[in-house]
């Protein structure tokens, strides 16, 4: 009898039709609601199931009694109780490495976006208020040969650090759990306790992933620390920063602008001052959203939930179950 497979997160066709060769698959699409009557029930029959971006719960897992494996279509591991899985003898699966280069790209754009005032000035021109060559008021500042401060070295830090030092000649700094000779050795790059970091760079950008440790990493305190020229990035996850702090001082001048990918609440909610904020450049959460890389992803999802339902190891576990079941 064909293994059931829970999909609560649009796949392309192509792997879904593959998926639909091999297993019973409940197909979810973007599912809005995890209390949907249909979807508790699918659960209740699933030994798989893949999918992003809407937080799993232990209680959700009490529903889900046969579950096997989750495949989770993103690198980031925040919506799932990981040591509870383990302890359940859950596998769960990501993708890292496929969007390791696009992710880098989307950080560099809110670079350059926000140094160069990009967005800002379109609509200017958007508005209908280019009529004179510009003055300083307008004018944004560099990024070649300036600093770049990386909170967080890992796959998609050290991405973003490359094309800063060898493409714009950036000086790198980085805080990092564990230090990283080889890019030292690469790019320069130099490690600094959090503190003196903020103090020293012109761009400050986060790229940890959300856990306990680093909820709130960046906060008023930390905030308070950078350069009033300064600019932070945050391509990692929202609640690494304080928005209610940034927002203060975003708006009282303490730094000079902000790149955000990512926010406490998402989608942001209407209220949010965030994107009428002249000095923020403010992104749907894209870090990851091209044709290729989406599909590439999802290729990597597919293939870890097909080996670990057939027993296998699984191309990018990320953890290791104490019971796994077979
Ligand atoms: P990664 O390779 O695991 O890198 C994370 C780095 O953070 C590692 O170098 C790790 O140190 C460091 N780190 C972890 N906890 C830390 C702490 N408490 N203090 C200091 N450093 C700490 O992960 P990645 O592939 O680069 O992805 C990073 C995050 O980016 C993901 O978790 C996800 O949340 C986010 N992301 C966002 C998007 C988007 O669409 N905006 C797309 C992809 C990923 P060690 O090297 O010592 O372990």
């Amino acid at each position: 009898m064909h293994k059931r497979i829970v999909v609560y997160r649009p796949l392309p066709e192509d792997l879904l039709a593959e998926l639909r060769r091999d297993f019973h698959v409940d197909d979810f699409g973007q599912l809005e609601d995890l209390d949907d009557p249909a979807f508790r029930a699918a659960l209740g029959e699933a030994h798989g199931l893949i999918g992003a971006g809407r937080p799993i719960t232990a209680e959700l897992l009490d529903a889900a009694p046969r579950l096997e494996t989750i495949s989770s279509v993103s690198v980031g591991v925040d919506a799932y109780p990981v040591e509870e899985l383990t302890r359940r003898g859950i596998q769960l699966c990501h993708t890292p490495d496929v969007l390791t280069e696009t992710t880098a790209d989307t950080g560099f754009l809110l670079i350059m976006a926000t140094a160069r005032r990009a967005v800002e000035l379109a609509d200017f021109v958007r508005r209908g208020e280019w009529q004179a060559s510009l003055g300083e008021s307008h004018f944004g500042s560099d990024v070649h040969g300036k600093t770049l401060g990386m909170v967080g070295m890992g796959r998609i830090g050290a991405a973003i650090a490359r094309r800063g030092a060898l493409g714009f000649g950036m000086k790198v700094l980085y805080s990092n759990a564990s230090p990283k000779p080889a890019l030292e050795e690469e790019l320069g790059a130099r490690r600094r306790e959090l503190d003196e970091l903020l103090g020293e760079a012109d761009f400050v950008c986060v790229t940890v992933p959300l856990s306990a440790e680093t909820e709130r990493l960046i906060g008023q305190h930390e905030l308070g620390l950078m350069r009033d020229s300064a600019i932070l990035i945050n391509i990692a996850r929202g609640r690494v920063v304080d928005e209610a702090a940034l927002i203060e001082a975003l708006d009282a001048g303490r730094i000079r602008a902000a790149g955000l990918d990512v926010f406490e609440h998402e989608p942001l909610p209407a209220d949010s001052p965030l994107p009428h904020m002249a000095n923020v450049v403010a992104l749907p959460h894209i870090g990851s959203a091209t044709h290729e890389t989406r599909h590439a992803m999802a290729r990597r999802a597919v293939d870890n939930l097909r080996l670990s339902l057939a027993g296998e190891r699984p191309l990018s576990p990320f953890n290791a179950p104490v019971r796994p079941r077979a």
